[in-house]
């Protein structure tokens, strides 16, 4: 059905495998099944379309996932044709055949892109961190599973074409770390005008003077709805390490809140983010979606999570943790950010949160689990 990407389907592998997925392979997809699967996925065979390869790999490879994956497509078949005029399916099979399609059609995409980062072991791990994204996205407990592609590159116009959603990672906001940084935010700028999502994480969400105007201005604060500023003259964010932060809903009713109570962690959410021109007044359509009382020596209510509903039909999701690589098995911390990335998409968020297995953080391949001190500059 797919046969090119069966060609770049690597061995089965076990979590200490050589085949573990390698972003220093440039110029590749790596689309991380995470049943003993990896696809590295050329850009040629990607312009395919990204995504397809996950239906075939579960079918083979991973009988639980494919059951899950059959479950989400049959609820959601169930819920279509629910709603569909009686006769139109007593009478008329071939309906069921188009709205089969057409529900295929419509299952949510992320495109993961993992920018460069120097950071220490243990902290940002941008590679791990954007396995374990797509990982937690395709295998949700008690939603249909969210298909993911991860790379480390700007992608080519097709494989924009297929997202839902784009998840940043990296240190500082990815596109001003790659080349070409403004043909970049163009075509970025296409994907949110047709109501692509956006998220960054943590770092991610930074900018600094030389990326924006001198009032600010930029356009990641129409598509996300704010921005951590550091070393901004307009604004200064602050970035610091917290011992315990506690994090809050700020939207009791936000399909981004359910399913995590109030919880503590230590971590570095970024305070004083920047949220518009007006005394740091939310843009309209952006809204607070989680908060803390930061820093304990004189604490003020600071945004650390906040989305926006954009008149082009798109959402923006940004959050400012997790810095250290072992906070992503915080299951609360881990079912906000998965609530955010599927908001971004459009798809609907369970009542229950979009939950997800706490991850063994081994299996992302990052480079330490702990923080470690900064030995030499990392390299990708
Ligand atoms: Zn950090």
């Amino acid at each position: 059905m797919y046969p090119r990407f069966f060609a770049f389907h690597r061995a089965s592998m076990g979590p200490a495998d050589a085949a573990k997925p390698s972003l220093s392979q440039s110029r590749q997809a790596v689309v991380y099944h995470d049943c003993g699967f990896v696809s590295l996925v050329h850009q040629e065979a990607a312009a395919g379309g990204f995504g397809n390869g996950f239906v075939m790999a579960h079918q083979q490879n991973d009988r639980s996932g494919f059951r899950r994956s059959a479950n989400g497509l049959r609820r959601s078949l169930i819920t279509a044709l629910s709603i569909l005029p009686f006769r139109s399916w007593a009478d008329d099979t071939s309906s069921v055949k188009v709205d089969a399609a057409a529900l295929e059609e419509n299952e949510k995409q992320i495109l993961v892109v993992v920018g460069p980062s120097t950071h220490p072991p243990g902290t940002h791990e941008v590679a791990a961190g954007g396995r374990l994204v797509a990982h937690c996205m395709m295998h949700p407990l008690n939603a249909p599973p969210i298909r993911a592609t991860v790379v480390d590159h700007w992608p080519d116009a097709q494989t924009q074409s297929k997202a839902d959603s784009v998840v940043f990672i990296g240190d500082m906001f990815p596109p001003t770390k790659f080349a070409n940084t403004g043909s970049i935010l163009d075509e970025l700028a296409g994907m949110m005008d047709r109501g692509c999502g956006i998220v960054c994480l943590h770092y991610a969400t930074g900018l600094e003077a030389k990326d924006v105007g001198p009032d600010g201005q930029h356009p990641l604060l129409q598509w996300m709805g704010g921005y951590f500023a550091t070393r901004c003259d307009h604004h200064r964010s602050v970035a610091r390490i917290f011992d315990a932060a506690t994090i809050e809903k700020a939207s009791a009713d936000h399909p981004v809140g359910a399913g995590w109570e109030p919880f503590t962690l230590h971590d570095e959410p970024y305070i004083n983010n920047y949220f518009g021109p007006e005394a740091n007044r939310m843009l309209p359509g952006a809204i607070p979606l989680a908060t803390s009382m930061l820093p304990p020596e004189a604490p003020e209510r600071q945004v650390v999570a906040w989305g926006i509903d954009r008149t082009d039909g798109g959402r923006g999701f940004g959050i400012v943790m997790p810095h250290y690589y072992r906070n992503w098995a915080n299951d609360p911390l881990r079912t906000l950010i998965c609530n955010g990335i599927a908001w971004s998409t459009g798809a609907n968020v369970p009542k229950d949160g979009f939950k997800t297995e706490t991850p063994d953080l081994r299996q992302f391949d990052p480079d330490s689990i702990e923080p470690q001190a900064r030995k030499k500059a990392k390299t990708r």
